[in-house]
């Protein structure tokens, strides 16, 4: 019998040899650095953990890890992050990605995973903008900007609500990070993985290419007026008086986490008749 300690893991640990492209100051360096830090704070081996993400800058996070991961496409990494919790239960599942592919192209997907309430955590690193894409307008982009040449004269929609959807929808953990405040974020994602659920972490993670202004979300930030909620009404009437810019857990409810049940398995093979006309 083997009888070797194996020691724990360290944050550096979780990250691949791969160096991230993103362009320097870019508030996902810090997003990737707290997912690490979270994983070494819960013990996680690197084989139980699998992070799924779509398209976008921040969804290349999953080949800046030394973990399982999947990069795929446009808006639909919730739904194969489903689909990976659906047939591996064992695994921590972690999605990743941005406002664009996670609110626009994925909006579907974000509302049936809220109420749907699988066992993962979906991280949205939100710029309020389309970064990779070279600046366009996103979901969550304040209806007055204009930085675009594609809106000059500022998209004139009002933003994505991204925690009153998430309520409205029913998701079971809807928190709100900073990537300028690693410490807090640590805890948060520490807080999200351990939630038996659906849970939602939405992460101000600033774009210094195509929203420099966004430097100064550190001197706009500031916690909740009050912590943690479990009263869906109380969580409604703070997401009213939220200015964006609150950070921290708002809303955490029990509620029995969706498993499908497989009565039986097929090969592939088995699958792919079923198919055939
Ligand atoms: Fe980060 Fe923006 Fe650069 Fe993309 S374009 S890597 S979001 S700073
Ligand atoms: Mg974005």
């Amino acid at each position: 019998m083997d009888t070797a300690v194996v020691p724990p893991l360290r944050a550096k640990d979780y990250k691949s040899d791969i160096h991230p492209v993103w362009c320097p100051g870019c508030g996902h360096f810090a997003v990737l650095a707290t997912l690490t830090k979270a994983a070494a704070q819960l013990g996680l081996r690197k084989e139980d953990l699998a992070v799924v993400s779509g398209i976008g800058c921040s969804s290349r996070l999953p080949a800046y890890l030394d973990s399982y991961g999947f990069h795929g496409v446009h808006g639909r990494a919730l739904a194969a992050g489903a689909g990976l919790k659906a047939a591996r239960p064992d695994l921590t599942v972690v999605v990743a990605g941005g406002d664009g592919d996670g609110f626009s192209i994925g909006g579907n997907h974000f509302l049936h995973a809220c109420r749907r309430n699988m066992d993962m955590t979906y991280i949205v690193m939100d710029n309020e903008v389309y970064g990779m894409t070279k600046g366009q307008a996103s979901p969550t982009t304040q209806s007055d900007w204009t930085r675009s040449k594609l809106t000059p004269h500022g998209t004139g929609v009002r933003p994505f609500q991204p925690a009153a959807i998430a309520l409205a929808a029913g998701a079971t953990f809807i928190a709100r990070g900073f990537s300028g405040d690693p410490k807090a974020l640590t805890k948060l994602l520490v807080e999200a993985i351990e939630h038996p659920g659906f849970a939602f972490v939405q992460v101000l993670s600033p774009c210094q290419t195509f929203q420099p202004e966004q430097k100064t979300w550190k001197e706009q930030v500031h916690p909740w007026p009050q912590g943690p909620t479990d009263d869906p009404v109380e969580a409604t009437r703070l997401i009213q008086l939220d200015d964006g810019m609150a950070q921290g857990l708002l809303y955490r409810r029990p509620h029995p986490v969706w498993r499908p049940e497989f009565t039986q398995r097929a090969t592939l093979g088995e699958i792919e008749a079923g198919f055939y006309l």
